[in-house]
């Protein structure tokens, strides 16, 4: 079996570790000066080269090449052992996670009081997920760090150094402290390409975008991805085989779902979802592409340049760049967000994502509260007449509620812009309890959404114990579900109501 390419291409130099230079720089620096600390602590997410780093300092420290400018040679038998993390009388890797008592670190501490095995070498311990040391532990070591041996270094690696600061705030002041930032689409794109050359696999731009994107920040999880890519197929990396690999929708659909919603063909969610979860698709991934989405076609809008898409998903996106104002945008990925904790533990994420969608596609027939409040803030203002609403007039200048002047939203709304439905006027269901959030928002609360998603249950549970009933339908059930809809969200159900849209088929 090869060997996984995150363990391949693991840096052996400072300088390989470009993306934290910050830190790299700084511990080059102490080796070539002589000035290395006792004590490092190393805090940042997973993935981002906490334990490369640590290493290569220890392979500095012991290196029989060693260069001046503070760089190990990566090639001498010291190096090659502290590289591959096999066992060394000098450096020590011990994961805190399985080690955490007070007993390990008495243990730890009096092997660190022998010296290293030659004179001109360093002990080095590194030691992974530190946090999960126990405050004795902590206490235990704090002796040797107050008073260490000569040649003895400590390096902490943690992603929760909040954790130490609680259990062990003295050791803190004993520690040089380096924070490891975050890895950018950007630096794992190129990471991944320079790596791919290497391995002879060629790859397209956007696969690498998409693998890029998917590690979330994390160079060891963008290489791991890779090997998963890699390994379903041959030839070169596309992003149809990243998508496969990944388990990815495909971004035609979230363009789809996009026209669904800007031309409010609510119906058409229901189809559309129902293919989705036929395909095997994951609703958190489809959730969290559909706001990568959402968020470069925001960007299209305010700055014309789609960000973090392929390049075709950025075409058609600058193609709909009058689709939504940024307001509607912000809304719909502020709505995502809202769902996003409840989402994972609910066993109704198909439900949850069909109300989601519906209500995207209704936004703009409800009221919207930002247009409702700057009403009521201009109604004094009687000399305004509510003119220049064309297109979204409709709904807002509904007689039920005088004071609205929209002037504001028209703005946002250009001319050419996908002409809204001549929707009758709606019921202005918030009108009478303006501290309510709008109707098209998500469930507010956790309480909420689960209050909902709960009641829903109830009742398609009653349907099914109900001996009489016929056959559920899947257009039974949908209609069902939309009963339900209504009644938990009355302006839903009056815009469905004032729009007869087909969803009843
Ligand atoms: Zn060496």
């Amino acid at each position: 079996m090869s060997l996984a390419l995150a363990r391949k291409y693991r840096p052996k130099t400072f300088a390989d570790v470009a993306v934290q230079s910050h830190v790299s720089n700084t511990l080059r620096g102490a080796i070539a000066r002589q000035r290395v600390a006792h004590g490092y602590l190393l805090c940042g997410p997973r993935g981002v080269g906490k334990t490369t780093l640590a290493r290569v300092l220890a392979m500095a420290l012991n290196c029989e090449r060693k260069r001046d400018d503070g760089e190990p040679c990566g090639e001498c038998t010291s190096c090659t052992r502290t590289w591959s993390g096999s066992s060394s009388l000098d450096v020590i890797e011990i994961d805190a996670a399985s080690n955490r008592g007070v007993d390990d670190a008495r243990d730890l501490r009096e092997r660190a009081m022998y010296a290293p095995s030659g004179d001109d070498r360093y002990k080095v311990y590194i030691v992974d997920e530190a946090h999960m040391l126990t405050r004795e532990a902590w206490n235990a070591l704090l002796k040797i760090l107050e008073e260490p041996p000569p040649r003895v270094i400590f390096v902490f690696a943690t992603t929760e150094p909040q954790k130490i600061a609680q259990t062990a705030a003295p050791v803190l002041s004993r520690l040089q402290r380096f924070d490891l930032k975050r890895i950018g689409p950007a630096d794992i794109t190129r990471r991944l390409a320079t790596v791919l050359a290497a391995e002879d696999v060629t790859a397209s731009s956007d696969a690498l975008g998409m693998i890029a994107r998917a590690a979330d920040g994390s160079m060891r999880d963008a290489l791991s991805l890779t090997d998963q890519v890699i390994s379903i197929g041959t030839g070169p990396l596309t992003a149809e085989r990243v998508r496969e690999a990944l388990g990815l929708v495909p971004e035609d659909e979230f363009i789809a779902i996009l026209d669904i919603i800007g031309s409010h063909r609510a119906g058409e969610i229901f189809t559309t979802v129902n293919r989705l979860a036929d395909a095997g698709v994951d609703f958190g991934v489809f959730l969290a592409g559909f706001a990568d989405i959402l968020r470069a076609q925001l960007t299209v809008v305010l700055s014309g340049k789609a960000d973090g898409v392929s390049t075709t998903a950025a075409a058609s996106l600058a193609e709909r760049k009058n689709l939504f104002s940024a307001g509607d945008l912000l809304r719909m990925i502020s709505a995502i967000n809202a769902l996003e904790p409840t989402f994972r533990k609910s066993g109704q994420q198909q439900l949850l994502v069909e109300m989601l969608l519906v209500r995207m596609a209704l936004l703009d027939k409800t009221v919207l509260l930002e247009d409702m409040l700057a009403g009521l803030g201009n109604a004094a203002d009687a000399s305004a007449p509510s003119g220049g609403s064309a297109g979204v007039g409709a709904v807002r200048s509904a007689p039920a509620y005088p004071p609205a002047t929209p002037v504001a939203r028209s703005a946002a709304r250009p001319p050419n812009a996908t002409p809204r439905h001549p929707a009758p006027p709606v019921r202005p269901i918030s009108v009478a309890a303006p501290s309510s959030p709008p109707d098209w928002a998500p469930a507010p609360t956790q309480a909420a959404t689960d209050a909902s998603v709960q009641e829903m249950k109830r009742a398609m549970e009653s349907t099914a114990r109900d001996t009489n009933r016929s056959r559920m339908t899947p257009e039974a059930l949908r209609e069902e579900r939309l009963g339900v809809l209504r009644q938990k969200d009355p302006g839903l159900g009056a815009a469905i109501d004032a729009l007869d849209l087909e969803l009843l088929d």
